[in-house]
């Protein structure tokens, strides 16, 4: 396991953790001052300040993209799952275009949740079924564009807005169903908020293999926790082993990232600076 004690070379910063504080130029300039070499965007971000000017800072700042964020969202009905596709198949684009070494999938839940306007409907099993069927689409889509793609299960509480691929083995049956012979065009992103609870964790990693581990993301679990999606903590302040989980994908050969993804209204309202001294202190001591 790799010693993270000593330097901070391996750390990633998921630009949400302080997109409240600046946009991404200012977060880029942020991670030079206190030399992260390498982030993980978000879309709305790299919209914002357009693709063609965050490909140029990312390259100038000589910043590599642990990940791009987000595609996904496959849950729609007829009406919409056209533009799903397209948007989709941007995001590829755009993630090739900044250097991505994946993009990053949160899949999506019940369809009138995941998007909006979308006919009502409780049949999880269709969702889970047509994620399967938009994935393959997009896969086709992705090995052209020499773009892998790295389905992040979520927990399962957001099952109905966010994600009906919950676990990590849910996600390793998409990826051998999809892509039998292991190419390395399909993986997972493991994020630990979402996977710690999983009594089926380690032999899954195991399962996993260096081949689909494509993403490796940490914070950590609060008690309580006041809100399922912005109350995440600092690694360290909560109850997820965090150590334990990336010695076993590191057992595997995982030898990326450690990408630090902290969605917090509490550290939100911290000035960037602060934030990013503090990331980096806790993973040193604590990832
Ligand atoms: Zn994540």
């Amino acid at each position: 396991m790799r010693d993270f004690s000593q330097d901070h070379r391996w750390l990633s910063l998921n630009t949400a953790t302080v997109r409240k504080q600046g946009d991404l130029a200012a977060i880029i300039e942020a991670c030079a001052r206190h030399g992260i070499r390498a982030i993980d965007p978000w879309r709305d971000q790299v919209a914002a300040i357009g693709l063609d000017r965050a490909v140029r800072l990312v390259k100038d700042a000589g910043l590599e993209l642990s990940g791009y964020c987000r595609g996904g969202m496959f849950t729609a009905d007829d009406a919409h799952r056209s533009a799903v596709r397209d948007d989709n198949r941007r995001a590829v684009d755009e993630a090739a275009a900044l250097g991505a070494s994946c993009v990053v999938l949160v899949v999506g839940g019940l369809p009138q949740y995941s998007r909006p306007g979308s006919a009502p409907s409780k049949d999880i099993v269709a969702a889970r079924a047509q994620v399967h069927d938009a994935l393959a689409d997009l896969l086709d889509y992705a090995r052209q564009a020499k773009m892998p793609l790295a389905i992040e299960p979520l927990h399962p509480a957001y099952a109905a807005d966010r994600a009906c691929v919950n676990t990590t083995k849910q996600a390793l049956d998409l990826c051998d169903a999809l892509d039998p012979s292991r190419s390395g065009a399909l993986g997972v992103a493991l994020d630990v908020y979402h996977i710690w609870w999983d009594p089926e964790l380690l032999p899954q990693i195991a399962r996993a293999g260096k081949d689909r581990l494509m993403a490796f993301h940490v914070c950590d679990w609060l008690v309580p926790t006041k809100d399922l999606l912005n109350d995440r903590g600092m690694m360290g302040d909560g109850v997820i082993d965090i150590r334990s989980v990336r010695a076993a994908v590191e057992a595997q050969g995982f030898a990326g990232y450690s990408e630090i993804e902290i969605f917090s209204d509490a550290w939100w309202n911290q000035p960037m600076d602060e934030v990013l001294a503090t990331c980096i202190e806790r993973h040193r001591s604590v990832v």
